[in-house]
């Protein structure tokens, strides 16, 4: 099998995140670019990702997004995942999901997502992509307009989020805390108790995993 370390650990991942109850169903992708060929590895259009086995996870062209290998077509959202790549030489992984509470916190009403627990203020700011559909250029030109230089995270409105990382770990990571963010904020807003974390708190704790990071 070609690209078979890739290949592994988007299937770890995508299995991860059903398990987890961030995909449900078909819904959501998972991608990863190769650390020697411009090609990146991803989850397959439409089918069911509990049986899933890595020859399955789908091969595309890096610039063209053109399919390479594997048995099922790649996802739709191809655009999307290659337009992060390209336009952010730190991220080798991707990951969108149609998450519920992430979902909810691109509504505009909703207000700017905000750390709440250490952990998720590596995240914020979150950007929000307006609503385009699904699978254009144009939704992949917004998702990396709204995720600038740095951004780690946005919420996509009536979509879901996009994630990205230097490294699988560190995208799933994302993933992970960006629906508990949205989670928390959600249910502390609903109840009228809504606290986040004081701004000074939020800059040293980006400090220190920058300088943590950095190493
Ligand atoms: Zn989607």
């Amino acid at each position: 099998m070609k690209y078979e370390n890739i290949r592994n650990q988007v299937l770890e991942a995508i299995l991860q995140a059903v398990d987890m109850g961030l995909i449900h169903g078909t819904s959501g992708n998972i991608a990863m670019k190769d650390d020697k060929d411009p090609v990146v590895a991803i989850t397959p259009s439409g089918i069911s990702y509990a049986h899933m086995t890595a020859d399955q996870i789908a091969i595309v062209d890096l610039k063209t997004g053109e399919w390479l290998d594997g048995p099922f077509k790649p996802s739709s959202e191809v655009p999307m995942h290659l337009a992060v790549m390209n336009a952010r030489p730190d991220v080798t992984a991707t990951v969108h999901t149609h998450g519920m509470f992430a979902t909810i916190a691109a509504m505009e009403k909703f207000g700017e997502l905000k750390a709440v627990t250490p952990p998720q203020a590596e995240f914020v700011p979150v950007g929000i992509v307006p609503f385009t559909m699904p699978g254009s250029n144009e939704v992949a030109e917004k998702v990396v307009d709204a995720l600038g230089e740095n951004g780690k995270a946005v919420v996509i409105k009536n979509h879901g989020m996009m994630c990205c990382g230097k490294n699988m770990k560190a995208a799933m990571s994302a993933a992970v805390y960006l629906e508990e963010m949205a989670q928390t904020n959600y249910y502390a807003k609903l109840l009228g108790v809504f606290e986040p974390m004081p701004e000074e708190a939020v800059a040293k704790m980006q400090a220190l995993i920058a300088a943590d990071q950095a190493v």
